[in-house]
This record gives structure tokens, C-alpha cells and sequence, in this order.
């Protein structure tokens, strides 16, 4: 596969004509892809309910061996595939990269589940064998957005294909071939059977139909929180599963005793790192008085030496925001702040999508940058009186996804992070952290709960099935 051949075998026909997809660093035009509707979504769910119950019978040393075949592909074709992260995602070389091994993890691990036990052999009051077991769910629905593409298809579609799903999968209509076609591909040159991984892209309509379809028993989100909250309210009333992973407003906690140094090191890439596109950016830097100064000052520093251009032609630290709506936000929010009295310390320009490294201070938490998940490169540093009022800021967020600590005493960045409302905490390190064996995921407006990650998925994407069984039919009383 090259990727001429990706973006050939993308140009497939669908129902809601097509769309270009763009480079956010040049604004040319990449190719040009099918776009679905909900007639494309109907008859993608009645071809993967038709394929699923073989695949579900299928060996799971068989289900695991397409995933591990998948994973040595996408070694195979892996710079091919980081072009497309980098030309259609506005990636740099070195976040497509560990979103590759990212990948590569995923499908390891999820390749690893057919073959664990399915069940448990419970106790029986009489003579009947007594089971419980995990089934497939069905059709899955998969619904991805654009800042890690394939890593966020990924760990949703590769457990539930592993466990003996079928999947629809829509990625975001801005990265279809990075965020659908390419895993697509590779699993289909992988073995696995036709019928049983669609790709759709497409916006809001093929979204909204593939949630309310009533062959789709689960679906698997990951996007803003106000469209979680959609697919959450139609899912509940469908009463069908919704596992929601939405967006955060993270704080990265600086105590007094941290290691300044250390601490801008690591707050300057948990903010700037992919633009500041990703749910667990630091979004806050909550820091104790007496080192505020000291903290911004080295924070600004490291803003200031950041080099931001094209990834693909040059060799830059940040690429473009993703799409200019975005890019207006982001100053919308930076603009606002200041108007209302926070001060600029680094960046706060823009050339087209190219955004600064933005630093702010007398930041306040009524401002729409405490409040506000930004999604670009801006650091917003908020002072807090001590410890507990540090504690106080972190939490004042509906959010929950991720928190960091910095402090020289890990106990007492251990005693912090107990009273973090979030779902992931780091002490002394940043905020955007993954992998493919941890529970991961976030509370309060940043999901419902739900869990990605090895051992994990297994609560996703199966159910339980109580199977009993006798020798003979057991007569009844009457
Ligand atoms: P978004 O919610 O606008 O879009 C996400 C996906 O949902 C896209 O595929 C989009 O086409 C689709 N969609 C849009 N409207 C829909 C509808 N009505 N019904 C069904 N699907 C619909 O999100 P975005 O702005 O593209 O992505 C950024 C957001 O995602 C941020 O808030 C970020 O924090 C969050 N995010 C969360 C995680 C996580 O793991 N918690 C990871 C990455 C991104």
C-alpha cells in the first residue's frame, strides 16, 4: 500500500457525495473523499449484522491472528500512514510517530483478548451447570475525532473486532483516510472477513443516524462534551450502551516546592504539544504564589523558542491549528481574557493557522480561559494561596479528565492527588499521557465512566450472558 493507493481507495461512491480533504498547513486540497448519509449508514449496519455472528464464531486464536497481522502491516506502512497524520491532521513528525507505536500498542493488546477466558464456571445449587460468560455485543458504532485519528478509532474498533464484534466506524470527515481508511485497509489486507469494519465519513447527519439506528447496540464516542451529551441523551433513550471519552480543562498543579525548572519543562509540553489539541492538555496551571513568578517567567522563556510551521515541509516544534473555525475560537477566548485583564507573557499571535505558544497570566477563574477548554497552545496561569486553594482551583471545573501535580515530595503530591476529581492524576509529570494496558478515561463532563484500555475493554464490548444448563429438562411444580 502507498499513499496514493489510500487515498484511491477512499474515492469509493456514497450516498452523501463528497468532501475534500484539506492540509490545514497549505489549505491544498489532499483528495477528495465519499461522504455518507444515513441511507450509507443503514446499509453499512444490515452488512455488519449479517457478517458478524461467523466472525463471532470464528476461533479466537483466528480473531487474534488478524490483529496481530494488522499490527505488522501497519509496521510495514507506517511512513506511509504518518504522511497522512501529518499532511491531513496537522501532526508533526514526532506526534504522528508516537501515535503510530500508540496504535501498534492497541492492536497488540487487543489481540491479546480472544484468547483470555470468557467467563466464569459459578457455583450451582443443584446438579445444572452453572455459566457466566461474555457474549458480543453486536454491531458496534465507533465514532472518532480528528486530532488522534487513527489512535481513537483504534482503541475502540480493534477490542471490539477482537471480541467478536462488527463495527461501523465514522471518523471525522477532516482526517478520513488517516482516521478510517487506513485502518480499514489494513485489517482487510490483514484476513479480515468482508462485511465487518465500514468506514463513513461524514459530520453530524451520518453521526447522529449511525447513534440512533436500532441495530446498533453500543457506541463508542470519543468528541466535545456537547455532542457527548447528544449521543448520551439518544443512547439512554434507546436505552442502549454509550461509552462517552469528552473533552477536559486540566489542570497542571505547581507547589512550592516543586523544581521550577522541571515543572516549565513539563507544563510547556503538556500545553503546546499538538497545538494543544488533545482532551488531556494542560488547560490550567494552577501555581502557588510564592513561585508564580518564577514558574511563568521559565514557562514564557520556553514559549518564546518554539518554532511553529508547516510539519511536513519543515521541521517545526507546533503545526497549524486544525481548521480556522478552531483558530477563531482559540483567539476568541485569548482576546476575551484579555479584555477582562489577563496579561500576555508569550505568543498570543497568529499567522493563518500558525498559533504562538501563548502564555497568560492575572488570570482569574470567571475568565473563558480557566473556564473554557481551549484546545490550542495556550497556558493560562492562575495563582493560588497554598496548597489547599491549589486544590480548590484544579477542581473548579465540571471537567475530569486528567490532573498533574509538580512537587519534590512525591508523598505529598500522592496526598494531593487523592483529592483531585479526576480520572487520570500524574505526580511530576504532565498532563497527556496514554497507553494500552490502563484504565483510562475521565468523570464529570469529560465521560460517563467508561473505561478504555486492556483487561478493560472486555466491560465495553461485551455483555454478560448467565447460561445454565441440565442433564434433562427439569420438571416444575405444576
Ligand atoms: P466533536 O464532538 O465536534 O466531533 C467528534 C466526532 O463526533 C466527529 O466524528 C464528528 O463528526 C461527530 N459528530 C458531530 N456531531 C455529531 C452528532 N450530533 N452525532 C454524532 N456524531 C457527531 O469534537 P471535535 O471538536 O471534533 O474534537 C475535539 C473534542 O474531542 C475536544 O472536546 C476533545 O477534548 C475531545 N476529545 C476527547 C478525548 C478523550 O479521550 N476524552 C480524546 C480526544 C478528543
Amino acid at each position: 500500500m502507498n499513499g496514493t493507493d489510500l487515498a484511491a481507495r477512499a474515492r469509493r461512491t456514497m450516498a452523501g457525495g463528497t468532501v475534500d480533504v484539506v492540509e490545514p498547513a497549505t489549505g491544498a486540497v489532499l483528495t477528495t473523499v465519499g461522504l455518507a448519509d444515513e441511507t450509507d449508514v443503514d446499509r453499512a449496519v444490515r452488512t455488519a449484522q449479517e457478517a458478524q455472528p461467523a466472525w463471532s464464531a470464528t476461533p479466537p486464536n483466528k480473531r487474534a491472528a488478524v490483529l496481530r497481522r494488522a499490527a505488522r502491516l501497519l509496521e510495514r506502512d507506517r511512513a506511509e500512514i504518518a504522511e497522512w497524520l501529518v499532511r491531513e491532521g496537522g501532526a508533526v513528525r514526532g506526534k504522528a510517530a508516537v501515535e503510530i507505536d500508540s496504535v501498534l500498542d492497541e492492536l497488540w493488546v487487543a489481540a491479546a483478548l480472544p484468547t483470555q477466558p470468557h467467563g466464569q464456571l459459578m457455583p450451582s445449587e443443584d446438579d445444572r451447570q452453572s455459566i457466566a460468560r461474555r457474549v458480543p455485543l453486536g454491531v458496534v458504532g465507533v465514532i472518532a475525532p480528528w486530532n488522534f485519528p487513527l489512535l481513537l478509532a483504534t482503541r475502540a474498533v480493534a477490542p471490539a473486532l477482537a471480541l467478536g464484534n462488527a463495527v461501523v466506524l465514522k471518523p471525522d470527515q477532516q482526517t478520513p483516510i488517516s482516521g478510517g481508511f487506513a485502518l480499514a485497509h489494513l485489517f482487510a489486507e490483514a484476513g479480515l472477513p468482508e462485511g465487518l469494519l465500514h468506514v463513513l465519513p461524514g459530520d453530524a447527519g451520518p453521526g447522529a443516524a449511525l447513534v440512533a439506528h436500532p441495530d446498533v447496540p453500543m457506541i463508542a464516542f470519543t468528541g466535545s462534551t456537547a455532542v457527548g451529551r447528544l449521543v448520551g441523551e439518544t443512547a439512554g433513550r434507546l436505552l442502549k450502551r454509550a461509552s462517552l471519552e469528552l473533552g477536559g480543562n486540566n489542570a497542571f498543579v505547581v507547589l512550592a516546592d516543586a523544581d521550577l525548572d522541571l515543572a516549565a519543562s513539563a507544563g510547556a509540553w503538556g500545553s503546546f504539544n499538538h497545538q494543544g489539541q488533545i482532551c488531556m492538555a494542560a488547560g490550567r496551571h494552577v501555581v502557588v504564589a510564592d513561585v508564580v513568578e518564577g514558574y511563568t517567567e521559565r514557562l514564557a522563556r520556553r514559549a518564546d523558542k518554539l518554532a511553529v510551521g508547516d510539519p511536513w515541509r519543515l521541521d517545526p516544534d507546533l503545526g497549524p491549528i486544525v481548521n480556522h473555525a478552531q483558530l477563531n475560537r482559540v483567539a476568541e477566548i485569548v482576546a476575551e481574557s484579555v479584555r477582562q485583564g489577563a496579561r500576555i507573557r508569550a505568543g498570543g499571535t497568529h499567522d493563518g493557522l500558525f498559533y504562538r505558544p501563548t502564555v497568560l497570566d492575572n488570570v482569574t477563574p470567571d475568565m473563558p480561559v480557566f473556564t473554557e477548554e481551549i484546545f490550542g497552545p495556550v497556558a493560562p496561569v492562575i495563582v493560588a494561596d497554598d496548597e489547599d486553594d491549589a486544590v480548590r482551583l484544579a477542581n473548579a471545573t465540571p471537567y475530569g479528565l486528567v490532573a498533574a501535580v509538580q512537587t519534590r515530595g512525591p508523598a505529598r503530591g500522592l496526598a494531593v492527588a487523592g483529592r483531585l476529581k479526576t480520572g487520570i492524576v500524574h505526580v511530576n509529570d504532565q498532563t497527556v499521557a496514554d497507553n494500552a494496558f490502563v484504565p483510562f478515561g475521565g468523570r464529570g463532563a469529560s465521560g460517563n465512566g467508561t473505561r478504555y484500555g486492556a483487561g478493560h475493554s472486555w466491560d465495553e464490548f461485551t455483555q454478560w450472558q448467565w447460561l445454565t444448563v441440565c442433564e434433562t429438562t427439569r420438571p416444575g411444580p405444576f
